[in-house]
């Protein structure tokens, strides 16, 4: 096996240590660079253990991606921003400043060291999407003002500036669009819809549904999201943007119900709160592309990926 330095910016997230992980366990050096303002050395334990053992080509930089920094690389995953909408209104401006300034410095990276580099963006680039489901081709339907146009606007920028390194540097580049992911060493604090049900459930807490519950997400387990990334980034031909997220379709109050179903013993209750602005009403990616391009297709269905949420959650109480 040919063994690469690989950056992951952002490797102590939710994706990003999971991700770290599968690269080390395939034989690459991995270096996880993250300020961990959502992210966290929990997540990255059993790698920096096996790596002070010098049983794993691993190590962590401490480093806002905002600031410049050089490094030797060979491909960068770059995944640094705060993604729940909690995390990322939290400081608004900084978010705009990691999809800006922290995109241009790990771009600078690459086109120093010329090495590949992979952007994580995001399905909230399609706003309120129009059409459904959304395909790469689809603009989008984005409040610039909005109070998640940081994050929607900070991402669209970060995809530009990807292009335009490309256009007039001819850096090699991937670009990935996330869609709603979940599983294992999600933060059980970060507001996000599954790991607010599980944990409101497991501790028999009032279910809280924004809004009427009829607005959609497509859920994809980690370990198929972390297989997507890593296909996109070794495809030669295909550079994105392409979806990645699993197609399976299902509203939030529909979710609540699963989630109670496969918990069984609470004594939760659903409640109604109100919907946030821009909530986006419906999500579900098109990921014919991520079929035929990258011959990916998510493997884990919503039950047994919820199960092994639900068990991990259970696991760290
Ligand atoms: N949501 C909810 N209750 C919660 C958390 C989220 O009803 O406790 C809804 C939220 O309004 C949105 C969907 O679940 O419609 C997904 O929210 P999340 O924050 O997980 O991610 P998003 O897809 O909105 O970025």
């Amino acid at each position: 096996m040919n063994q690469k330095r690989i950056l992951v910016t952002g490797g102590t997230g939710f994706i990003g240590s999971h991700l770290c992980k599968k690269l080390i366990d395939m034989g690459h050096y991995v270096i996880c660079l993250d300020n961990n303002f959502t992210g966290s050395l929990k997540n990255i334990n059993e790698l920096i253990i096996d790596s002070n053992k010098g049983k794993s080509n691993f190590e962590f930089i401490r480093h806002d991606i905002t600031q410049p920094i050089l490094l030797e690389v060979d491909e960068i995953y770059h995944l640094a921003c705060p993604a729940s909408p909690k995390a990322y209104q939290y400081n608004s401006i900084k978010t705009i400043k990691t999809n800006i300034l922290g995109t241009l410095n790990s771009l600078g990276i690459a086109k120093r060291t010329k090495a590949k580099i992979l952007l994580t963006s995001t399905s909230e680039i399609y706003g309120d999407p129009l059409i459904s489901p959304q395909n790469e081709e689809y603009w989008g339907n984005v409040n610039p003002i909005g109070v998640r146009s940081c994050y929607d606007e900070g991402k669209r920028v970060a995809e530009t500036l990807m292009i335009e390194y490309k256009r007039n540097h001819n850096v090699d580049i991937r670009i990935a669009r996330i869609f709603n992911t979940y599983g294992p060493k999600m933060n059980r604090d970060d507001g996000r819809v599954v790991s607010n049900f599980i944990n409101q459930i497991l501790d028999n807490k009032d279910i809280t549904i924004y809004g009427d519950g009829s607005q959609t997400r497509s859920f994809c387990y980690i370990n198929d999201m972390v297989e997507g990334l890593i296909k996109l980034m070794d495809s030669e031909k295909y550079i994105g943007p392409i979806n990645l997220g699993n197609p399976h379709e299902i509203t939030i109050k529909n979710l609540a119900n699963k989630i109670k179903d496969l918990i069984i013993e609470s004594s939760s209750k659903i409640t109604y709160q109100d919907l946030p602005q821009d909530d986006p009403t419906k999500r579900k990616p098109d990921i014919d592309k991520a079929i035929r391009n990258l011959r990916w297709n998510p493997l884990i269905d919503l039950e047994e990926g919820l199960n092994s949420t639900i068990n991990y959650f259970k696991m760290i109480r």
